[in-house]
This record gives structure tokens, C-alpha cells and sequence, in this order.
């Protein structure tokens, strides 16, 4: 049986039947259809239209929406992460995080829905404006094209429909091609909720109807996440929407002298590092360690790497199966050979089979190489020692991305001065790069992107002040 994309909140199915694979087996994890050409009119115009009606839906309303879906979740938090699981080849344990971050998400839009409301300024500051008063609203910017990844396909097409859900903001999303069940599955439990007609869907299509999608003023903002290059062919093409980008990164960690536990540093690593594969935005990739503790941590890191479990990713043990498929890992594997014919040093790991690539160690990269310059996305660290902490940040710095990143310093000094010299949206204190609450404001600078998700900014982000200015008072 096909299963049923989303136009306007109803279900539907075309004859472009496709056939969803495992990445781990080529096990058929689900059947389902792309989006006819007339499902995504049907589903663009019935937005435009839900539009106006939509935005002045009482905020109980859409509050009691978002918490069902959050509740519904959780209930089916086993099978969602077992299909998330089956149709990506995330690790099932990974897969059951996402699902819980999934339904916080939901639960806080939901929350942020009841609260989200504006300023009331004051203008009699200006003796020209003595007797008025402004009431700041925020309204939506209008309906809005979401694009999805691969790599959260559960998660980050949470964070593309709840915040637009929660602001009155109607959103067609697209899936990733790779992973389009799981949405197809949210779409599911927004159809028991009683959000109006066209105020949501749910369509597959092939990149060609998305970018075509992207192009359509009757959704003047677009919501990406994905790869720099899309990322920005399609803000090339629609100069005058409000485009939201989040995109690549290869992440870094600083491991400072003062740091006691090395320990829990290189677990931490070791595990962020290699977490379903290294395919997220945040992963570390490049870890500066001071040289005082830069043995010890290079030790215990390459340790806890080989305690890594690798491969069926429908074993509990398992922390690294295989990337989105064996182009990917064929990719990964170009890249380290790069690396090593250059001169680098493999502590571990550094052989492919099929889509899994080992779990990847290097020392002593030369500059240039892929691995540490452009985004690896796949379970690769490159650790290097630096000199000093200043060297630290500067190497930090010295890359096109700035998603996150981590510091490992107890000094809170120093830490205050990582938030102002590291050019990067986020710095976590004590911890990787890769650690993410889905409610704080989250996204890039540089090539990582611009505008911030997390519930709360993705809100804002998706609406704009509109002032009513009262006289006479
Ligand atoms: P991708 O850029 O290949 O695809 C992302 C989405 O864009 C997919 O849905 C894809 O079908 C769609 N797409 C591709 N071509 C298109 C076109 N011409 N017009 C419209 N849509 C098009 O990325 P991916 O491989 O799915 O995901 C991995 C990338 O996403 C990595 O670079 C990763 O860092 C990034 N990412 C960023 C964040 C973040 O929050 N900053 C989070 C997760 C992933």
C-alpha cells in the first residue's frame, strides 16, 4: 500500500510511485507517491488562501493542535523511530532521540502559541509624539515553503511546521527524497487535529517541482535546510522572499589547558564525532587541544572511538551505521585517502564497506585538505595541538562555516571571551558543538546560513512587527 502525501490536510496519492530503501539492506522501508502537478497547485493555492483566515485563528486553537500532535507523538514514539530507522539508516537509539526532541518541539510551539504576542511602546518620549502609543504586533510574513534534509527527517520538518503552525502561518513542506515517510507520518497526526483546510501540507516532489515551489509568490517565504549550494541557488532565484537558511558546517571543539576531566572530553567527542554517521550540522569535525593535554586527549579520544558500535542500525548498540547511501560514503572515503596522501596520520578506522565508513580518527592534517575545510559530513575527526588557546579560536575561525562551537574550559572568563571571538552562532561551554536544546535559538553565520531556528526565533523569524499607532490618549 502507497502512503498517502498531504494536500491541504488530505490525504492523496499519485501514479509516480516511489519506493523508499533502507540504506543499511536495500529493505523496502515504504512506498509512497510524488506529489502530482496538481496536488502541488491544489496544495499552494488552498495556503494562499487559508492564509488570511488562518493568521486570526484564536491562539487556543492552534496551541491545542501543536500539543496533540506533540501527545501523539510520544505515544508512537517506538514505531516513528523505528520507520525513521528503517527509511534513513539512523541508529535506532539516535532515531528514539530525535522522536523526543520531535515532540518537544511540538509541546513548546504549542506553548510559545499561547504566549507569543507583541509590545505595547510607548512614544511620548518625543514631545511630537505626546498622546500616542504603539501596539507592536507580529504577523505573519505569509504561507511558507519548508525544505527538509535527510538528516533529522523527523525532527527538522518538526521545526519547519510547528513554529509556522504556532504563528498562523500556513507552510507546505517538502521532505527530503531520501526520507520522506516519517513526514508523511507527521502529516498523519496533524490530520487529527482541527487546523483548517490549506493550512498545511505534506508533498514529495522532485527537486526540479521544489525549486519550481520556491519560485511561487504565493509563498513569499521559504524555510531551507540543507546544503550550502542549494541553499543558495535558491535564494539566488527569489532575491525578493524572505529566505531562511540553515545550512553546513564542520564544526570544532577546543579543549583547553585548564580542562580537568580529558576524559569526558574525548567521550564526548568520540561520540559526537560519530553519532549516525557524523551526518549532522554539528558534529565535531576539527577538535583544537591544547598541547598540555593534547596526548592524553588524542588517546582517549582514538579509545573511545574503537568502543563505538558499529552497523545494524536497528540494534540499540549501534551508534554509527551507515550514511544516506554508498555515494556518500564513497565521498567520505575520497576525502580521508586525500588526507592521508597528504601526509596525515590515521589513529583509526579510515576503510569503507558499502555505505558504512569506519569510524575515522586523523592527526597532522596539512592545510587544504577536504576534511578539515569543507564539510565532511560523514564519522571523521581531525585532531590537531595548538600552542595556545588565542591559536585555538584563530583556527576556529579560519573556516567559510560558523554553525556551533564547543569549549572545553572551566574558566568563565574564558569562556565569555569564546562567545565574542568565535565567529559562530552558538558556543557551548563544557561541551561539543553538537549539543542542541530544539528551543534555543539556533543557525549560522558566514556560509552556515542566516535566520535562527529553535521555536521561539523560528517564529519571529517567520513573522513581522505591524505597528498600530493610537493618538489622542
Ligand atoms: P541537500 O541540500 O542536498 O537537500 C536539502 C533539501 O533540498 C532536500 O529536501 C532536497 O530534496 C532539496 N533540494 C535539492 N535541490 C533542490 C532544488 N534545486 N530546489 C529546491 N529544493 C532542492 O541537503 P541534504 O543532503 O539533504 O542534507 C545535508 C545538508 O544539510 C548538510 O550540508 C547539513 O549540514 C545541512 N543541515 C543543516 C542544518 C542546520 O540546521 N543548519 C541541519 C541539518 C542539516
Amino acid at each position: 500500500m502507497s502512503t498517502p502525501y498531504w494536500v491541504a490536510g488530505q490525504p492523496a496519492t499519485s501514479e509516480d510511485r516511489v519506493e523508499v530503501r533502507s540504506p543499511h539492506d536495500g529493505a523496502l522501508a515504504g512506498v509512497t507517491s510524488h506529489a502530482s502537478a496538481l496536488d502541488v497547485e491544489r496544495a499552494v493555492s488552498a495556503a494562499h488562501a487559508a492564509a488570511g483566515g488562518f493568521a486570526v485563528l484564536p491562539a487556543h486553537a492552534r496551541a491545542a493542535a501543536l500539543d496533540h500532535v506533540s501527545r501523539r507523538l510520544a505515544e508512537r514514539a517506538d514505531e516513528v523511530a523505528a520507520l525513521i530507522t528503517a527509511e534513513s539508516g539512523k541508529p535506532v537509539r539516535w532515531a528514539r532521540v530525535e522522536v523526543s526532541r520531535a515532540v518537544s518541539v511540538f509541546r513548546w510551539a504549542a506553548e510559545e502559541a499561547r504566549r507569543f504576542s507583541g509590545e505595547l511602546q510607548r512614544l511620548d518620549t518625543d514631545p511630537a509624539a505626546t498622546g500616542r502609543l504603539a501596539l507592536v504586533r507580529r504577523v505573519p510574513r505569509g504561507p511558507v515553503l519548508g525544505i527538509a534534509p535527510f538528516n533529522f527527517p523527523l525532527n527538522l520538518v518538526a521545526h519547519k511546521v510547528a513554529p509556522a503552525l504556532a504563528v498562523g502561518a500556513p507552510i507546505v513542506v517538502k521532505p527530503a527524497p531520501a526520507t520522506p515517510l516519517v513526514a508523511l507520518l507527521l502529516g498523519e497526526l496533524l490530520a487529527g487535529t482541527d487546523l483548517p483546510a490549506g493550512s498545511w501540507s505534506v508533498l514529495p516532489v522532485p527537486n526540479e517541482v521544489a525549486g519550481a515551489l520556491a519560485e511561487d509568490p504565493r509563498l513569499p517565504v521559504v524555510s531551507f535546510t540543507g546544503s550550502g549550494p542549494v541553499g543558495y541557488s535558491i535564494q539566488e532565484r527569489v532575491p525578493r522572499k524572505h529566505v531562511v537558511l540553515e545550512l553546513g558546517g564542520n564544526a570544532a571543539a577546543v579543549v583547553c589547558p585548564d580542562w580537568t576531566d580529558l576524559d569526558f572530553a574525548a567521550s564526548r567527542i568520540a561520540t559526537f564525532a560519530m553519532y549516525q554517521g557524523g551526518q549532522s550540522c554539528i558534529s565535531v569535525q576539527r577538535v583544537y587541544a591544547h598541547r598540555e593535554v593534547y596526548p592524553e586527549l588524542e588517546r582517549a579520544v582514538v579509545a573511545h572511538v574503537r568502543g563505538l558500535g558499529v552497523g545494524n542500525p536497528a540494534d540499540p548498540a549501534t551508534d554509527v551505521g551507515p550514511l544516506i547511501d554508498e555515494a556518500a560514503a564513497r565521498r567520505v572515503q575520497e576525502w580521508v585517502d586525500e588526507a592521508v596522501a597528504a601526509g596525515a596520520r590515521v589513529l583509526t578506522g579510515g576503510r569503507r564497506a558499502g555505505a558504512v565508513v569506519e569510524p575515522t580518527v586523523l592527526a597532522d592534517v596539512p592545510p587544504g585538505c577536504r576534511v578539515v575545510d569543507e564539510e565532511v559530513f560523514g564519522p571523521v575527526v581531525v585532531l590537531a595541538a595548538v600552542d595556545s588557546t588565542e591559536e585555538a579560536f584563530d583556527r576556529v575561525n579560519a573556516s567559510r562555516f560558523g554553525l556551533q562551537a564547543g569549549v572545553f574550559t572551566h574558566d568563565v572568563r574564558l569562556a565569555f571571551r569564546a562567545s565574542v571571538r568565535l565567529a559562530v552562532g552558538g558556543v557551548v561551554v563544557g561541551d561539543v558543538p553538537s549539543f542542541r536544546a530544539d528551543q534555543m535559538p539556533y543557525g549560522g553565520v558566514k556560509e552556515s546560513g542566516s535566520g535562527r531556528e529553535g521555536v521561539r526565533a523560528a517564529m519571529e523569524d517567520l513573522t513581522e512587527q505591524r505597528v498600530l499607532v493610537l493618538t489622542g490618549l
